[in-house]
């Protein structure tokens, strides 16, 4: 939960030295680890690695005077912040830490020594610094419905062009990282078919429509919402060209910069607040929830260059097609209602699994037929085997959901448990097991033909 605060000159001042030491840490952590690596791979024997820990000490040099300025706590928690991520790479669910820049890295997190906090209603009055060395104070404002009944365990607290952001952070005892999917899958097993279809929900992400499930209605941007994105992409590109004729430096861009701050910072509280609503309904209204497994950043990648084999030209490749403001941030909010899907599921200690997402556009949910040529226009689906018509998004849902349950009926799916909670349903290499497979398809579909 995060909210906007209004903090001094004199607080804003101190932050935004405390924001700039924590990075500083960060970035000379990950400096240090690619050093020690490189000098272990040229001199060290063969399988012999730098320690990863948590020392910061070397770094307070008289290089770096100013770091003597920051509680030593901050550069302890960035430091640790730093190690955590490195723990995660070990565990394989995130990339090595990388390098922080002013716009991936101007955070700090604050534990408890470094805050007290006074409640008035609805306004949280937070003491900065320790007990020894105050700093200031900032003042709170929550909706009525945030107000919680405990003081969080820690703060982190951010800076953005469009102004400061505090998060409160409390200990809930649920372990996100711990995967509960795998005991739910072994009761799954047991059911029969037509539970499982009754009991999962699908979810089919694109680009028309962002969210679809196998309801009949699709999650979407009201107009409304859409009609404001457009305007104030309009107006970022103004305020954009205006920047590149400031002078570097001068107060106007200054101004400038902020003005494109809080117009990308408005669009982003709104889809925000729309993957978070979407999210909660399915949440609560599933038991299990199935998503394909999409590999997004491919989805944004460029394409690869052409060049024709004869004449040696170049020639297109589609990338005037996949790029685009509106296709990245799409896909940048198909990664956040993963994000908010996951945690939220394993909150409510419900499942979520993931199927491949190969051809899901093409297939025929009724017969299982697969061409190209089933999806007649973006959102009209038709089969050319047996003439099920439908919205090709909702199609598209109604095959994962099948797919799901084949994979969970199938006794040699193979499973691995990847980010926690989120498990991903894969058909096993095993030949007999895939014939069995292919079995129980042929099965799920010659009994829905009869009913047809
Ligand atoms: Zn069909």
């Amino acid at each position: 939960m995060k909210s906007k605060f209004h903090p001094s000159v004199q607080v804003a001042d101190i932050l935004s030295q405390w924001v700039g030491c924590a990075r500083v840490i960060y970035n000379a952590k990950c400096d240090e680890d690619k050093y020690l690596r490189t000098y272990a791979r040229k001199y060290l024997p063969v399988g012999t690695w730098p320690e990863v820990d948590k020392t910061y000490s070397q770094f307070k040099t008289d290089l770096t005077s100013w770091l003597k300025d920051c509680p030593s706590q901050i550069l302890r928690n960035s430091a640790t912040i730093w190690y955590h991520t490195y723990q995660r790479f070990f565990k394989g669910l995130g990339g090595r830490p990388k390098r922080k820049t002013r716009a991936t890295g101007s955070y700090i997190w604050l534990t408890q020594e470094l805050f007290r906090i006074r409640w008035e209603g609805r306004i949280a009055f937070v003491d900065l610094g320790t007990v020894k060395n105050p700093v200031g104070t900032i003042s709170v404002r929550l909706s009525r419905k945030r107000v919680p009944n405990q003081n969080p365990k820690s703060i982190w607290i951010k800076k953005t062009n469009a102004g400061w952001s505090i998060a409160f952070s409390y200990d809930n005892g649920i372990d996100l990282e711990e995967s509960t999917s795998q005991a739910h899958l072994n009761h799954l097993k047991t059911l029969d078919e037509s539970t499982l279809l009754s009991m999962i929900t699908p979810v089919d992400r694109g680009v028309a429509r962002p969210v679809q499930t196998d309801a009949d209605y699709p999650f979407q941007f009201s107009e409304k919402d859409k009609a404001k994105f457009k305007y104030r992409d309009k107006l970022v590109r103004r305020f954009q060209r205006q920047l590149a004729r400031q002078k570097k430096g001068s107060g106007q861009r200054k101004g400038t910069l902020a003005r494109i701050a809080k117009l990308k910072n408005k669009d982003k509280c709104v889809r925000e607040n729309f993957w978070h609503q979407t999210t909660r309904k399915i949440v609560d209204n599933s038991k299990v929830v199935v998503i394909e497994d999409l590999k997004l950043k491919n989805m944004i990648r460029r394409p690869k260059a052409k060049v024709c084999a004869i004449t040696g030209k170049w020639e297109k490749n589609g990338a005037r097609a996949k790029a685009g403001l509106n296709r990245s941030l799409l896909v940048a909010g198909l990664g956040q209602f993963e994000q908010f899907l996951f945690y939220k599921m394993a909150m409510a200690n419900k499942p979520l699994f993931r199927v491949s997402p190969h051809h899901t556009s093409q297939e025929c949910a009724n017969c299982g037929h697969t061409h190209p040529s089933n999806r007649k226009t973006q959102s009209d689906f038709e089969c050319i085997s047996c003439g099920h018509s439908d919205n090709a998004d909702h199609n598209a849902a109604l095959v994962i959901r099948k797919r799901a349950v084949n994979l969970i009926l199938n006794s040699g799916t193979e499973l691995t448990s990847t980010h926690g909670n989120v498990l991903r349903l894969r058909a096993n290499a095993n030949p007999s097991k895939t014939t069995a497979e292919k079995s129980n398809v042929a099965m799920g579909c010659s009994s829905k033909k009869k009913a047809a």
